[in-house]
Order: C-alpha cells, then structure tokens, then sequence
C-alpha cells in the first residue's frame, strides 16, 4: 500500500495503550501512514487485506506471542517483501539471539528511544 505521499506504512502490533500511542505518534510525525493491531486476531485481519512495507511487532502479546506470530507472517507468501522489526522489553541477550535466529529483520528495545527509534524506522523504509 505504498503512495507516492507517504514515506511508507507500518503496522504496529502492540498490546499496549500507552506504547501503542508513543509509536504511532512518532511513525506519523516522521510521515508514515500507521496501521494498528491490539492483537493477533487484529493484525491477521488487516494483513488480510493491507500489505504494510514494515511490521513491526511486539513480542509479548495477549494469546499468541511474536514469535509465533512472526512465524505465521512469514507462511504468508504475499508477505515475502515486508520487514518484520521485533519490539522488545526484555533485553536479556538470550531473548535476542532467539529472536536474531528467528529472522527478524531488526530489534528495537522498550522503553523506545524516540530518535533512535524514528532514524531506524527511516533507514528501514528508506530502500522500500
Ligand atoms: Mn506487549
């Protein structure tokens, strides 16, 4: 779904209000067009219908878990060319060599770092 105005699309998957709104309001200001998920059921809905150039995905969900979700993303052949960035709280270096093993294309830590985290999101999308 990408247009020519935008500098590109997200789905973010986040359980949280709070976290959910924080990164929303940052992808939005830096000019990407944000699609939302609560949960699992959700973000299989939209992806049903919408192909985002970028997922990005929080690892702990209610009922089904990223892990499991990225997993079922990437059964979806239409869904080939879109980046999946994993969203993390726990930053135990275990976690993160699971997660790198899994094949996500990036890990992005919580509590986010706004700049940080708007300059990944721009250098992610910028080759789209
Ligand atoms: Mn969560």
């Amino acid at each position: 779904m990408t247009d020519e105005k935008s500098g590109g699309s997200v789905l973010l998957f986040e359980d949280n209000l709070l976290n959910m709104k924080l990164a929303a309001d940052l992808l939005e200001l830096a000019g990407f067009q944000v699609l939302k998920a609560y949960d699992g059921e959700e973000g299989l809905e939209i992806l049903g219908k919408k192909t985002p150039d970028l997922i990005l995905l929080d690892i702990s969900l209610p009922g089904i878990d990223g892990l499991e979700f990225f997993r079922e993303i990437r059964t979806r052949s239409h869904l080939n060319g879109v980046k999946v960035v994993a969203i993390t709280a726990q930053v135990m270096k275990e976690e993160e060599s699971v997660i790198r093993r899994a094949g996500f294309d990036g890990i992005i830590s919580k509590p986010i770092d706004t700049t940080q985290f708007v300059k990944t999101m721009k250098e992610m999308l910028a080759g789209r």
